[in-house]
């Protein structure tokens, strides 16, 4: 095992992603140009968020379920923003079997149209509204710029669409499973995120409106992490979804779909890693605590072995734990590897410590090494987990509000762009001055906060009358 220095953050950000992308091995580069292998290591990561979020998703009272991958070319065709958006991102097939096909099959670039078509057929009446399903799925978008886990041709997403009697119940919907990906990315990847809503240019194609979730990275660039669409009763007109109301009426469905993707994994490694690797909250480590034993004469090595054993035993009963008996590396560079690859805590068990019975506890967060009593182990994880798990979100909260300014005059906006950072600012509402903003200065409006107070100011860009400030930044 050649080790390979992981390129730091001051010299080169992207870079030092892709170094820990890879040196940690979470993905690869595929044959394809764009698509990317998952490593088990980065799978393990994804499946504690799909773990996490699916019990989120079934305690909101969805159901999960699978619907194909190939589209009909008329069901894109038939809500014209969403093709007007997805088609110049589409992969087509349009052979199969060795012969041409009748009809063009799309691979679902967001799978709004196959489901609503199947909708039309299950839904008759109120009683079987609401409908609330989930699927988890892979999606292709042909993207021309690529990204490992941020942006990749194919990709792994989960997508709720849900079906429901009124415009209030869905709007509450909306809210509802922005809020859930709201607690997920505090609560599990100690990533603080800003709720807000989309402007008209940056919503989904053939959403009435579109609310997401903004968090911002080490280099100050904001990471949309999550999106929650109010579709209205589009899908359904465009699929004739209707309803027979309690008295009798005909009406459309009204609808919503939202979703996260294995960006969030993107996410995750530019919220939290360091100059050393990766750095992962506890609650999203595949692995939460890795026990390195030390030994240099033979005879104390069983002994050692023997009480390391139990140790992971104890250990196992509070977090999820490895212990690395591995021979032939010295303990030092078992130490680089693990904290390279984000292992939250580490357990040191030497001949001294033993005999003294007690284990030494290192933090990769902090890098803090501190004794405890061997006895005392388990609570001790137990107790630093939970400190670092928050300590990592109080950091990355500390971070966003300390690069975050209210910014009144365009000249002091630019200049503070050249560092990065998001800027609360007033903004007339005008898509003019929006196109504006990105042409000039390449950030663009994140969104309208949920929770911005009302306050009159002038457009950044314009003069004219705002009743609040948006966030701008350069983004992902
Ligand atoms: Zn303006």
């Amino acid at each position: 095992m050649a080790e390979k220095k992981i390129t730091k953050r001051s010299e080169d950000y992207s870079r030092w992603y892709t170094d820990i992308v890879q040196r940690a091995q979470l993905a690869d580069y595929a044959p394809v140009k764009g698509c990317m292998v998952m490593r088990p290591y980065g799978f393990a990561i994804w499946e504690r968020l799909k773990e996490a979020l699916d019990k989120m998703f079934k305690e909101t009272g969805h159901s999960n379920a699978y619907f194909p991958l190939f589209i009909p070319e008329s069901f894109m065709r038939k809500e014209a923003e969403h093709v007007e958006g997805f088609a110049p991102e589409c992969a087509v097939v349009t052979h199969g079997g060795g012969s041409k096909l009748e009809e063009p099959l799309y691979i679902r670039p967001t799978s709004e149209t196959i489901i609503w078509s199947m909708y039309g057929k299950w839904i008759q009446s109120y009683r079987d509204l609401p409908l609330l399903i989930n699927q988890w799925a892979n999606i292709v978008r042909w993207e021309k710029r690529t990204r490992l886990f941020l942006r990749t041709t194919e990709f792994l997403w989960q997508e709720g669409h849900t079906a429901h009697a009124t415009e209030q119940e869905a709007m509450e919907e909306v809210r509802r499973m922005l809020d859930v990906y709201r607690r997920f990315a505090e609560d599990h990847m100690a990533m603080p995120v800003i709720q807000g809503k989309k402007t008209e240019s940056e919503k989904f194609a053939g959403a009435v409106d579109t609310y997401c979730i903004e968090a911002m990275m080490q280099d100050k660039r904001a990471l949309q992490a999550g999106t929650s669409h109010f579709l209205g009763q589009n899908f359904a007109k465009a699929f004739d979804v209707q309803f027979q109301d309690e008295e009798g009426r005909l009406q459309y469905v009204y609808a919503t779909s939202w979703g996260v993707s294995w960006r969030l994994i993107g996410g995750l490694i530019m919220t939290h890693s360091d100059d050393q690797g990766l750095v992962l909250p506890p609650q999203m480590a595949p692995i939460q605590v890795v026990i390195v034993p030390i030994w240099k004469k033979n005879d104390d090595k069983a002994k050692i072995l023997e009480a390391a054993n139990q140790l992971k035993e104890d250990i196992a009963t509070v977090a999820t734990v490895k212990l690395d008996d591995s021979e032939g590396v010295s303990p030092g560079f078992k130490f680089n590897e693990w904290e390279m690859r984000g292992v939250p805590l580490r357990i040191e068990l030497g001949p001294r410590d033993l005999a003294g019975r007690q284990v030494v506890f290192a933090r990769r967060d902090t890098g803090d090494k501190s004794p405890a009593p061997m006895d005392a182990a388990a609570e001790q994880t137990k107790v630093m987990l939970e400190q670092i798990q928050t300590s990592l979100y109080d950091i990355a909260k500390t971070f966003r509000e300390d690069n975050t300014r209210e910014i009144d005059a365009y000249g002091d906006f630019k200049s503070f762009m050249e560092n990065g950072g998001f800027a609360s600012c007033h903004w007339c509402g005008s898509a003019e001055c929006e196109a504006k903003l990105k042409e000039e200065t390449k950030a663009t409006i994140r969104c309208i906060p949920l929770e911005r107070r009302r306050e009159t100011g002038a457009c950044l860009l314009c003069g004219k009358p705002s009743d609040g400030r948006v966030v701008m930044a350069k983004a992902y």
